[in-house]
């Protein structure tokens, strides 16, 4: 099959290319490298099922061209990350809004089956727990920018289902949980690369307000299995998943075991929210998905622990190192 992956020179992107050679699949990646990196696909390139194009979502005529031979594309480009949502937060809008409206529009020309990337983000400030993908979503006010990032991948949605219930077009919404593994950047906020990179060097954790906020972490290759399997299940099609794990962890505890199994001589500091981000920012205690629709559709759900994501990372870190 040919599939177009955009952002696929990403972190989740880049693996799920990897994934999709090795089953025999022909790979598009159409990436900006704005936040990805040509190292991420260095095992593919030159491989005769594989081609990269350096460009933009925004660039309308570009997506319109890629998308045209795909029968699957996974729309992963988008700007990624609270950090970077605060720092350039028009731009960001932007190319998570007019870059989806970009593939969708492209996509409805040959009815490819379109999987949008969405965020655990879109439930916002939701008390209700676990998290179901037909629950209410509640965002706060637009004078805080963080929001625009739920609010961007949220009309993304919008944009799917209606092309979907208008036209027809094959679409499945990815409500992508905490993702990480080898490859993910801590440039851009992202916690479980930035802690080991700190236990690794001794350096202090830097934990944002008490700790007592909890998240869940789902490994990339269990992300990448439940993508592949949504793609072969006619049942996805029209439909919103939940993609991660949901065992929690505070962050306190997060970072209290990523020393112990680094075997760091780390500190963790507490720093208050408004010494990192602006005045005002809202953070969420709680994150935790109900993953039992993907189980239901597919046959299985993201298990991979913790301490092998931890692991994983630190061995990634560790090998420049020993190298
Ligand atoms: P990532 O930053 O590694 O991947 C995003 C990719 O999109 C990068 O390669 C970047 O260069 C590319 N990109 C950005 N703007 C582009 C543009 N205008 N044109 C073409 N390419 C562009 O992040 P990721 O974690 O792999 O995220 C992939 C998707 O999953 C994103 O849509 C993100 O919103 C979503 N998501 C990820 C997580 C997570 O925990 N990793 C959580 C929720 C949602």
């Amino acid at each position: 099959m040919h599939i177009l992956i955009t952002g696929g020179a990403g972190f989740i992107g880049s693996h799920l290319s990897e994934r999709l050679i090795r089953e025999g699949h022909t790979i598009t990646v159409l990436d900006d490298l704005s936040t990805g990196q040509l190292s991420n696909i260095s095992s593919l390139s030159g491989h005769p099922s594989f081609n990269f194009v350096e460009g933009s979502v925004l660039d309308r005529a570009l997506v319109a061209e890629l998308v045209q031979p795909a029968e699957v594309v996974f729309h992963l480009a988008a700007a990624v990350g609270v950090k970077l949502i605060m720092d350039e937060p028009s731009r960001s809008m932007l190319t998570n809004v007019a870059g989806t409206e970009n593939v969708l529009d492209a996509a409805l020309q040959n009815k490819a089956h379109t999987f949008v990337a969405s965020t655990s983000e879109v439930y916002g400030k939701s008390a209700k727990f676990p998290f179901q993908e037909d629950d209410d979503l509640t965002i706060g006010s637009t004078k805080n920018l963080r929001w625009s990032y739920a609010c961007a991948k949220t009309l993304d949605e919008f944009l799917a289902l209606a092309h979907a219930r208008e036209s027809g077009l094959p679409v499945t919404v990815l409500r992508f949980f905490n993702t990480t593994g080898p490859r993910q950047t801590g440039r851009y906020g992202m916690v479980i690369p930035n802690f080991i990179k700190a236990a690794l060097d001794n350096a202090p954790l830097i934990v944002h307000g008490t700790g007592d906020q909890s998240r869940c972490f789902g490994h990339v290759s269990d992300v990448v299995e439940a993508l592949c399997r949504l793609m072969k299940t006619p049942d996805a099609r029209g439909e919103v998943f939940n993609i991660g794990n949901d065992q929690e962890i505070s962050i306190r505890a997060l970072a209290e075991q990523i020393i112990s199994a680094v075997g760091s001589s780390s500190e963790i500091q507490h720093v208050p929210y408004d010494q990192v981000y602006p005045v005002g920012f809202e953070d969420m205690q709680r994150r935790l998905p109900d993953v039992s629709k993907l189980e239901r559709v597919t046959g299985f759900r993201p298990t991979v622990p913790l301490s092998q994501i931890i692991d994983d990372i630190s061995d990634e870190m560790r090998l420049p190192l020993t190298a």
